[in-house]
């Protein structure tokens, strides 16, 4: 079994947010199951830098305008899985992260970037590429791949089974119509039955009608897309194609988030031995500068800051959230009028409240591992990671009960505590009260020393590793390329390939 794994993050060379996680775990759990996983990533500059074992493989003609560029073949730098690299420099070669320059603006050449992407993604998988390479399976990951089993589907002849993976709905990757003719699809596709979404191009809205499977990210989840509360408008597609459907839970990547061997903390700690935890949060205190008190609560916040994780409630409840004797301490980046209300909570309430603007992964670890609570809200949330790395680190997570959130927190209440099977704290409306109220909860088992630590322990021992869930797509990848032989098909008259030298 040969998957072509296509994604616009992977971590640890390219990482906006969980997709890269997954993006890099996943295909690492399936190589050890047997599972032949090559990666395919945009060759963003600081991805072709980190990679490994780089060696230039073949060379492109111009293609949709963007000029000559190459596939450049490495390893991951962590796991040294196969990795294929698009360097088109004219889409690719430019400071800023993968979807938007440094201002936060999105490229505008977003549609022509992820089209090139895409059908390279495309003939790659089917043996067009590489005489030897081709792919039984295409993992089509979010909007930046949706096009790639359109662009499957419309070439004649055998091709590869296609899997499309929903990590979020909300982003769909809308283009102006007066682009299309740039993207190298059919006129045919270019319809409400296709990928036309009111008058747009849609890009997510491609991977979900073309491709053979579809997948996302949490049992929840998979039922809250089908209803117009969470579907953004897909829910009729996704229901005409619910037989398709299904939810995988995500995982964690115990071999980077493990507090036992965590590379970016101060002190390792385990359930056997939990002083380094106690050492993380009072280094943490000194590195924000909130008061230096081990026995208040610290409540700790990594995330997007978006109206998703429901950072405006967060921003407008800090004085409650604090309001117990609790500390807090925020990093995130994302909507500015959000980090400015961040921002200046910090500086009202100095040594309570402090807020670092940025992405940084050594920090986030530090601030899952020091804290005692991780506030981890959201309006919806396809899976979340975040708080299955907490709860690992004996930071119990406050959640709203919504998609992934629901599937892997379990609130603490007066059956779950007497059972033992508590792992946080859920609440259920989406206010401010109600955030505050469950925050409230945890802030009492707190003061409860002997509870609080039976939860964390039992949070602390939960296995959310990839080994299952990559077991459940690998049965898909069987069902749906049950031989899993596909034979490369030349194509004639494709641009892409006439000018193949090397
Ligand atoms: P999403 O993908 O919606 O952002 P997830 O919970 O699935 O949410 O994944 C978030 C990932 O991004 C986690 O690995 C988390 O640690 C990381 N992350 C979020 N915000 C930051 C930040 N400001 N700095 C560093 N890492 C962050």
């Amino acid at each position: 079994m040969r998957v072509l794994f296509g994604s616009s993050e992977v971590y640890p060379l390219a990482k906006t947010g969980g997709l890269a996680d997954v993006s890099a775990a996943l295909p690492k759990a399936l190589t050890a199951l047997g599972v032949e996983t090559h990666l395919l990533l945009p060759g963003y500059p600081r991805a072709i830098q980190a990679a490994s074992n780089k060696t230039v493989e073949i060379e492109l003609a111009d293609f949709m305008g963007a000029g000559p560029f190459r596939l450049i073949s490495a390893r991951t730098p962590d796991s040294a899985l196969p990795i294929w690299l698009v360097d088109c420099p004219s889409l690719f070669r430019r400071p800023g992260g993968p979807y938007q320059d440094q201002d936060g603006q999105d490229w505008p050449d977003n549609a022509r970037r992820f089209a090139l992407f895409s059908h390279v993604a495309a003939r790659l998988s089917r043996g067009q590429l590489f005489g030897g390479w081709h792919a039984d399976v295409v993992h089509a990951n979010d909007w930046p791949t949706g096009l790639v089993p359109a662009i499957l589907a419309e070439i004649p002849g055998q091709r590869p089974a296609t899997i499309f993976t929903i990590h979020n709905l909300a982003y769909q990757g809308l283009f102006t119509a007066a682009i299309y003719s740039q993207l190298g699809l059919s006129d045919e596709a270019f319809n409400p039955e296709g990928l036309e979404f009111h008058g747009k191009i849609s890009f997510l809205k491609a991977g979900i009608r073309y491709s053979d499977q579809l997948t996302t990210v949490s049992p929840t989840y998979a039922r809250e897309i089908l209803t117009s509360e969470y579907g953004c408008g897909l829910q009729g597609l996704l229901q005409q194609r619910a037989q398709d459907l299904v939810g995988i839970l995500n995982g964690a990547d115990y071999e980077i988030w493990d507090p036992s061997r965590d590379v970016y903390l101060p002190n390792n700690f385990s359930l056997a031995n939990m002083a380094g935890k106690r050492a993380c949060k009072t280094a943490l205190q000194d590195e924000f500068g909130v008061k230096a008190d081990l026995e208040a609560p610290l409540i700790v916040f990594v995330s997007r800051i978006t109206d998703q994780k429901m950072a405006d409630v967060v921003a407008a409840a800090l004085p409650e959230v604090i309001g117990d004797g609790a500390l807090c301490v925020l990093l995130g980046d994302g909507e500015r009028h959000l980090e400015e209300q961040f921002e200046a909570a910090a500086l009202r309430y100095p040594g309570r409240i402090a807020f670092r603007v940025g992405y940084e992964e050594p920090l986030a670890h530090r601030l899952v591992a020091g804290g005692d609570i991780l506030l981890h809200p959201a309006r919806y949330e396809p899976c979340g990671l975040t708080q299955l790395y907490a709860m690992r680190y004996g930071t119990l997570p406050v959640v709203r009960g919504t998609g992934g959130l629901r599937d892997t927190v379990v609130d603490a209440n007066d059956d779950t505590l007497n059972r033992g099977t508590a792992t946080g704290f859920m609440f259920e409306g989406a206010s401010s009260e109600d955030m505050v109220r469950c925050v409230g909860r945890a802030l009492a088992l707190y003061r409860q020393p002997v509870a609080w630590r039976k939860v964390q322990r039992h949070a602390m021992a939960q296995n959310f590793g990839w080994e299952d869930s990559a077991r459940r797509y690998r049965a898909l990848y069987h069902s749906l390329a049950p031989g899993a032989v596909a034979t490369p098909q030349p194509v004639v008259a494709d641009p892409i390939l006439e000018h193949v030298a090397g």
